[in-house]
C-alpha cells in the first residue's frame, strides 16, 4: 500500500516513510491510495479472533511491507495484559436495549490515545529500521491532556527517540497536569505553553515546517516526527476497534452480520470519528457517523452548514481534550470526500490559515451531510447526563464520554432513527473527577489525589492502578514557555 498527501495526491511513499515522517512537507497528511475492502468472510474470520490478533489482521492489510508475525508481535505486546486491564482490551458496555459504550480508556494512562500510541512506537521503530534512518526521532506532541501522557508512556525509553510535550498551561484537568510532570524515562520532556491548545498545536506545526529549524536539527543528529493523530500510525490501530467493536454484538448476538449500528463519537481534532469513517469505508456496516462536540461547536456547524468558521470564542470547558476549534483530521475527509481534490483541500486548508475560514459546497456537502450527523452539549447538560447515566444506569462516564451520550439521544430524538448505536468512551471518569463527583452530587476536595478515593468510595469501582499510583511521585518537569518560544525549548532539549 502506498501513500499520498492530502495536498499533492501525486506523491508516493511507503507506509514506513508515511510513519517515520508523520506529516507531508508540503502541509499535507498521509492517506493511503486505497482501502481494502472487508468481505463477510473476513468479518466472520475476525469474530473468531481476540483483540490482538484483529489488530494484526486489519493493520496487515495497509502494512504490507511489514511481516505479519511482527505485526502479530506488536499487537500482543501494545495491547498484553500488562497494558490493559481488560482482557478484551476495547470491550463494549451495554448501556440499555440498543445502546452500547466502546470502552477505550483500560489502557495505561486511561484515555483512548493509548489504543493507538501504544502500537506506534513500534510502528515507528521498524520504520526506522526499514527505511534505513539513522537519525534520532524526535516526536513533537502538542497535547490538549491526553495524547502528551499516553504518547511518553509509549515512547518512554524507546531507542533512537525523544519526545516532547507541550501543552496548554491552564488547559488540561489537575490529574492529567500530574500524570504528565510526573513522567519516567531518560528520553522524554514536558513543557507547559502560556495559551490554548491551537496555540501549542500551531507552535509545533510552525516548528515542523521551519526549514532552518530542520536543517539545524540534522546536524545534531535529529529529525522531526508527529505523535499527534496527523501520524498515519495513529490513525490505522483506531480503526481496528470499530470493527472489533462490530464483530463483539456479533458475536454477543445482538446485531446479525450486516445490520447497520450507528456510532457516536465525541471529537476534537477528528482523529478517532475518522478512523470510523475509514472502517466504514472498508465495508463495516456503519449507519450515521455521530460528531459530538462540546461548546466548542465549530464541527457542529460545519456539519450543518457547510462553513468552517473558527472566528468564535474558545470555551474552556469539562471535557478540555476537546476543546479544539482546528480539528486537523478533517483535511483527511475532505480530501476523500472531494475525490481527491488536493487543490481543493490545498485552497481550504490556505483560506484557513489566513481568515480563519472556509466553505464547501455542492457534492461535497451533500456527502458530508449523507454520512455525518453534528451535534453539540453544554456544560451543563453534561453534568445532567452523567448524573443520570450513574442514577439510572449504575455507570459513571466522563465528561467527554457524557458528551456523546447526549449527542446521540439528540440524534435518536431528532431523527427517529433508533437503529443500534455504540457511542465512544474516550477516557476513565477518574481522570476528570472534579466534575465527575459535582455531577453525582458530591463536593470535591481540594487536592486532585483526594478526589481519586471520593470518586471511588461513591462508584463503588477501584481507580485505575496507575492513577493511583501517581501519589508521592516527584514532580520532574515544571518549565512555562511563552508560545514565541517553543522553538527555543525544542532547541535546548536536544543540545
Ligand atoms: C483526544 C480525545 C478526544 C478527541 O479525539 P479526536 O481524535 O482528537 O477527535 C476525545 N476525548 C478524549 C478523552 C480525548 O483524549
Amino acid at each position: 500500500m502506498q501513500y499520498l498527501s492530502t495536498r499533492d495526491k501525486t506523491l508516493r511513499l511507503s507506509a514506513a516513510e508515511a510513519i517515520t515522517m508523520g506529516l507531508s512537507r508540503d502541509g499535507g497528511l498521509f492517506t493511503p491510495v486505497s482501502f481494502p475492502n472487508l468481505g463477510t468472510l473476513d468479518l466472520k474470520t475476525l469474530c473468531g479472533m481476540d483483540y490482538q490478533r484483529r489488530a494484526a489482521y486489519l493493520m496487515g492489510k495497509y502494512l504490507e511491507q511489514f511481516r505479519p508475525e511482527d505485526l502479530a508481535d506488536f499487537a500482543a505486546r501494545a495491547y498484553g495484559p500488562e497494558q490493559f486491564d481488560h482482557p478484551g482490551v476495547a470491550p463494549l458496555r451495554q448501556v440499555d436495549g440498543s445502546t452500547w459504550c466502546l470502552e477505550l480508556w483500560h489502557g495505561p494512562t486511561s484515555a483512548f490515545k493509548d489504543l493507538a500510541l501504544q502500537m506506534l512506537p513500534l510502528l515507528l521503530s521498524a520504520s526506522l529500521r526499514k527505511t534505513g534512518e539513522e537519525k534520532t526521532a524526535c516526536i513533537l506532541v502538542a497535547t490538549s491532556g491526553d495524547t502528551g501522557k499516553a504518547a511518553m508512556e509509549g515512547f518512554r525509553d524507546v531507542p533512537q527517540t525523544k519526545i516532547l510535550v507541550f501543552y496548554p498551561e491552564n488547559g488540561v484537568s489537575q490529574i492529567q497536569k500530574l500524570q504528565m510532570v510526573t513522567q519516567e524515562g531518560e528520553n522524554v520532556g514536558v513543557c507547559a505553553v502560556r495559551g490554548n491548545f491551537d496555540d501549542a498545536q500551531n507552535g509545533v506545526k510552525r516548528i515542523f515546517s521551519d526549514p532552518a529549524m530542520r536543517e539545524a536539527l540534522a546536524e545534531r543528529g535529529y529529525f522531526l516526527s508527529s505523535a499527534n493523530s496527523i501520524n498515519w500510525g495513529r490513525i490505522l490501530p483506531q480503526v481496528v476497534y470499530y470493527i472489533s467493536a462490530y464483530c463483539d454484538l456479533i458475536n454477543g448476538g445482538q446485531v446479525k452480520l450486516g445490520q447497520m449500528v450507528n456510532f457516536c463519537v465525541p471529537t476534537g481534532n477528528f482523529g478517532n470519528i475518522l478512523a470510523c469513517y475509514y472502517a466504514r469505508k472498508m465495508g463495516l456496516p456503519v449507519g450515521k457517523l455521530i460528531c459530538a462536540s462540546n461548546r466548542n461547536d465549530v464541527l457542529t456547524d460545519f456539519i450543518r452548514t457547510g462553513v468552517y468558521d473558527r472566528n468564535r470564542p474558545f470555551h474552556t470547558t469539562m471535557s478540555p481534550s476537546m476543546d479544539i476549534l482546528i480539528s486537523s483530521n478533517l483535511e483527511r475527509l475532505l480530501f476523500d470526500l472531494s475525490e481527491w481534490d488536493d487543490v481543493l483541500v490545498r485552497g481550504c486548508m490556505d483560506q484557513l490559515a489566513r481568515s480563519g475560514r472556509y466553505e464547501v459546497g455542492g457534492e461535497l456537502k451533500a456527502r458530508l451531510q449523507s454520512l455525518f450527523y453534528g451535534g453539540f452539549c453544554g456544560e451543563e447538560e453534561t453534568l445532567e447526563t452523567i448524573r443520570s447515566l450513574y442514577r439510572e444506569r449504575g455507570y459513571l462516564v466522563d465528561p467527554h464520554t457524557a458528551v456523546a451520550a447526549k449527542v446521540l439521544a439528540d440524534y435518536r430524538r431528532e431523527t427517529g432513527d433508533a437503529a443500534p448505536a455504540v457511542f465512544a468512551s474516550t477516557a476513565s471518569p477518574y481522570k476528570f473527577c472534579d466534575s465527575v463527583l459535582t455531577a453525582i452530587g458530591v463536593s470535591p476536595l481540594p487536592d486532585s489525589l483526594e478526589r481519586l478515593d471520593q470518586l471511588q468510595a461513591a462508584a463503588g469501582v477501584a481507580a485505575p492502578a496507575r492513577l493511583a499510583s501517581l501519589r508521592g511521585k516527584p514532580v520532574r518537569f515544571g518549565q512555562v514557555s511563552e508560545r514565541e518560544d517553543m522553538e527555543g525549548v525544542v532547541s535546548a532539549f536536544l543540545s
